[in-house]
């Protein structure tokens, strides 16, 4: 673990605000696979790939644009299935060059149509992806890194250990592993089972700002899967900074993840808010691209019961938000416990009287159905209750062989 890993581990027990502008992570030990990994590269870092392991150059625009194809639009993973790439490429190519998917450690199917997937990468770190689809659209929320350094009160994911960056590969790969899943290859413009995206798993997109860019920008090629920018949306917790850049050099929705109308509420519950205030990130919320034309920006509110969910909250965030004359939408979002976890949900009725508040100002203010109770599709529940599991299945294996040792000859 880095510095700045250990440092924030350390701070989140005393709720210290989070490190530097973007906190250094660990980087991804090496891979056992010493292929170079298609997924997650650029078209031109492809190209310059291909050159470097032979192809002549007068070629390598067309081969690049055939294995773009194969990858992108079928969703092919093995290079022998290039039907139109001659037989000794494809030999050469498989040599130098590897399709990744993650390992699948679980997959859910929930009732309600959901779909969670707990991921493995290559150096064995893990995390979630979960399908929600919905009556006219399919949303595939995805996750940036492992782990999260911003300690969110009410999130579990800040109680994760380890945290590092996901690369391009692997943010690109979750989205091809649900693909696989759902049997969307190849890409077809209507009928799409995954049709938008939310920067919304695990993790804090703008602390990987580099990695995420590369892969949204990957997943919105037209020649490959061809998700349109505006059906994507990158949530974050206030990372004033890297805002504006996020709309220019990506382009995408912006959610905020508000939660609260206070300085002194949003410092304890998302304690990245000592560093951003609240009046410098609804400012960058104002100056972020496109606002002006009325794209709106969702912010995203969690109900806590007895810390952020009166009427006059409801009744600030309007104001708020009409002050700094924000195209907004409101989600509240019913908090989800988990075990040991502070807070408790507000009660529905009181869910039902903040959104009103909000809804008669004119904002749009939808209360969140939790999807996929079944399966614990709520953030980094799968993945912790799964480490749970598997301590205790290693207890019960070593349980069995100390029987067997002591009954043993
Ligand atoms: N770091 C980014 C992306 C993570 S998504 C961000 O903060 O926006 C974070 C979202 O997950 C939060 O806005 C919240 O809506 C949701 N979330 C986290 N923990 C939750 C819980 N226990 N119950 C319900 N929603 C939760």
């Amino acid at each position: 673990m880095t510095q700045a890993a250990l440092k924030s581990e350390q701070s989140g027990a005393l709720m210290a605000s989070p490190g530097p502008i973007m906190p250094v992570v660990a980087d991804r030990a090496p891979d056992a696979d010493p292929r170079q990994d298609i997924l997650g590269l650029s078209r031109e870092e492809l190209r310059a790939a291909l050159i470097a392991i032979g192809v002549p150059e007068k070629q390598a625009n067309m081969r690049t644009k055939q294995i773009w194809h194969w990858v992108y639009h079928r969703g092919v993973t093995d290079f022998e299935d290039m039907a139109n790439v001659a037989k000794d490429l494809r030999t050469e190519l498989a040599a130098a060059f590897r399709i990744s998917r993650p390992e699948v450690v679980e997959a859910l199917y929930s009732e309600d149509g959901t779909r969670k997937y707990l991921l493995r990468f290559a150096d064995g770190s893990e995390a979630e992806a979960v399908y929600i689809p919905e009556e006219d659209r399919g949303t595939l929320c995805i996750s940036s890194q492992v782990g999260c350094t911003l300690n969110c009160r009410f999130c579990h994911t800040g109680t994760m250990r380890l945290v590092r960056n996901l690369t391009p590969a692997e943010i690109v790969a979750q989205m091809m592993l649900a693909r696989d899943d759902l049997g969307e290859w190849p890409v077809s413009t209507d009928n799409r089972r995954v049709t938008n995206i939310v920067m919304m798993g695990m993790g804090e997109p703008l602390y990987n700002f580099d990695n995420v860019k590369k892969a949204l920008h990957i997943i919105m090629d037209k020649e490959g899967i061809q998700l349109s920018r505006r059906r994507i949306t990158l949530s974050t917790a206030g990372v004033v900074p890297m805002m504006e850049r996020c709309g220019a050099e990506i382009g995408v929705n912006l959610a905020v993840s508000l939660h609260a109308v206070s300085n002194e509420i949003r410092d304890e519950i998302v304690p990245l808010n000592r560093k951003y205030r609240l009046e410098q990130l609804l400012e960058a919320c104002a100056a972020y691209p496109g606002t002006h034309n009325a794209r709106r920006i969702t912010f995203e509110y969690i109900m806590l019961k007895g810390v952020n969910d009166s009427d006059a909250d409801a009744r600030e965030l309007v104001r708020l938000l009409s002050s700094y004359k924000l195209p907004a939408k409101v989600n509240l979002i019913p908090f989800n416990p988990w075990p040991g976890s502070q807070y408790e949900c507000s009660d529905p009725e009181r869910i039902e009287r903040f959104s009103d508040i909000v809804f008669q100002a004119g904002i749009s203010a939808p209360i969140r159905t939790p999807r996929g109770r079944d399966i614990m599709a709520a953030c980094g529940q799968l993945k912790s209750t799964t480490e749970k599991k598997r301590k205790s299945e290693l207890l019960k294996e070593q349980a069995e062989k100390d029987r067997a040792s002591v009954s043993g000859p």
